[in-house]
């Protein structure tokens, strides 16, 4: 038998048992139910490693309700050697979610309880399917503050977000999302159930559960969450900064930061123009008691003064903070506007990489100069929730030529860029995870701690069932 046929066959006996168990309406098979489950934002990612499992069309949807549907398909699917792929909303953008071909796509949408908000203890407990902007609603209806506030709060999961390690607006002031998990529940892949109950602080052995955390579904499926919240802010203050050149206002949030001001956002961007010449915007949001707010407010502006900045009024400031979710809003929507400028033949990637805060524009600097090497452009450059976090577009010919190693000029670009990010002693990637779209560079990233993360995963997947190829996870 083939290898297509018995991956087939192996599929067809998995979910023929999982529909007898948890009934139809929990196991999809329809091409118009598959169809909903592409596993990408925008434009697939091109996999540029051998992957054990070709990407294509998956045989079944699962919704689980339960942690303990969650653990029998996983002990099925690693009994019989079917792929799983764990889904949260599909909001990804490095293809961490991309089905597999007669693979399981296991959707946790339907487990989307908040199971309890406790204002005394300042936690919230959900399951790992509730979209992020329905917990920061219930949490305020409390009186608390959900600080994870990505761009796609509306339409992403807690369980992609702690599963991707994102980044949100408010990153500055309360973390990313790693800073404000307290406790998981994870099924592991041969149908175990292990969970961290939230403790504040222990020093009883090694605290196991962060592994999970940035796993993008390859050492297990969370089930549930302990997530923490803060109280919400006495005062909030938003202002708007504009800054003759990127370099101005990155001294500027350094020199903020470095005299110890904490804003509870950061959000820095180049307007259109030549990349590094043009003006530049800086949004800032201070929480906190009142005359906190205020003092910290009047501080970061003269700041601000001292590098140029021109105060932009309480107004844009607002306008931002009110439209910040708009790409969400228009993902949903499928707005054709959202889509990245796009010609023929021509791509973008967006590269968001950590670089120790003294290397930041010389690092920009760098990128500028290589990707003019490679023919592509390199604009809108970014700093969000902490200077050393540095946002870059480039774009250019996506056309791979036959030799070269069949990348195109703007892969070879991106790749140098991401590998200077590391080579900086920094990260190829702080907010996205890596999925497949830079699964390749993972083994340079983890160094020899690559090694250590194969032995993790042969040890908790021996079948090599959950999300195989994801994370650079194949043989
Ligand atoms: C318009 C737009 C704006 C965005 N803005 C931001 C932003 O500001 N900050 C940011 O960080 N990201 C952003 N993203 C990316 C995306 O929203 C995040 O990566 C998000 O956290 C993914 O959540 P999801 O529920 O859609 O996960 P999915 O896309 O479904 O999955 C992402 C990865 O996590 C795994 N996974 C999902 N759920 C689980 C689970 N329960 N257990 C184990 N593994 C799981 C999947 O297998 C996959 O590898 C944006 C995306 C869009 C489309």
């Amino acid at each position: 038998m083939s290898r297509h046929n018995s991956s087939t066959t192996a599929a067809s006996a998995v979910i023929a048992t999982l529909q007898s168990k948890l009934g139809p309406e929990q196991v999809l098979t329809s091409p118009e139910a598959i169809a909903r489950y592409p596993g990408f934002v925008w434009f697939p990612p091109r996999p540029r490693m051998p992957l054990p499992y070709p990407l294509g069309t998956p045989a079944a949807i699962v919704r689980p309700r339960a942690t303990d549907d969650v653990a029998m398909v996983l002990h099925q699917a690693t009994a019989a050697g079917v792929p799983v792929v764990p889904y949260g909303a599909g909001t990804g953008v490095m293809g961490g979610a991309l089905p597999i071909r007669n693979g399981i796509i296991l959707d946790v949408g339907a487990m989307n309880r908040i199971r309890s908000i406790e204002p005394g203890n300042r936690l919230a407990r959900v399951e790992s399917g509730v979209i992020l902007g329905e917990l920061a609603q219930a949490a305020e209806r409390q009186g608390l503050l959900f600080a994870h506030d990505p761009w796609s709060q509306p339409i992403a999961t807690v369980g992609g977000a702690v599963s991707t390690n994102g980044v949100g607006y408010l990153a500055a002031g309360y973390g990313a999302m790693e800073d404000q998990v307290r406790g998981l529940e994870v099924v592991l892949p041969t149908g175990e159930v292990v969970s961290w109950a939230g403790a504040a602080k222990r020093s009883a052995g090694p605290d196991l559960w962060p592994m999970f955390v940035g796993a993008e579904g390859t050492l297990g499926v969370i089930t549930s969450i302990v997530v923490q919240l803060f109280p919400w802010p006495e005062a909030r203050a938003l202002t708007g900064v504009r800054f003759p050149k990127f370099a101005d206002g990155f001294r500027a949030i350094d020199r903020l930061v470095g005299v110890g001001l904490q804003p509870a956002m950061i959000d820095y961007e180049e307007e259109e123009g030549e990349p590094l010449a043009a003006p530049s915007r800086l949004f800032l949001v201070f929480d906190g008691p009142a005359e906190v707010v205020s003092a910290a407010t009047s501080l970061a502006l003269r700041i601000a003064c001292d590098y140029q900045g021109t105060d932009l009024g309480v107004a844009a400031a607002a306008h931002f903070w009110e439209h910040r979710h708009d790409s969400a809003l228009r993902f949903l929507n499928r707005d054709a506007s959202l889509l990245p400028r796009r010609r023929p033949r021509y791509g973008s990637r967006y590269l968001d990489v950590a670089v120790p805060i003294e290397r930041v524009l010389d690092y920009c600097a760098a990128v500028v100069q290589l990707a003019q090497e490679h023919g592509v452009a390199a604009h809108s450059f970014g700093i969000w929730g902490r200077p050393e976090l540095v946002s870059v577009i480039l774009e250019g010919s996506d056309v791979a030529p036959v030799k070269n190693g069949g990348l195109s000029p703007l892969d070879q670009a991106t790749d140098a860029a991401l590998r200077l990010a590391r080579a900086q002693g920094g990260s190829i990637e702080y907010c996205h995870g890596v999925g497949i779209r830079f699964a390749h560079l993972l083994p340079e990233e983890l160094g020899h701690g690559y090694a250590l993360f194969r032995h993790l995963k042969a040890t908790l997947d021996p079948a090599g069932i959950l999300n195989p190829g994801k994370l650079s996870t194949g043989d």
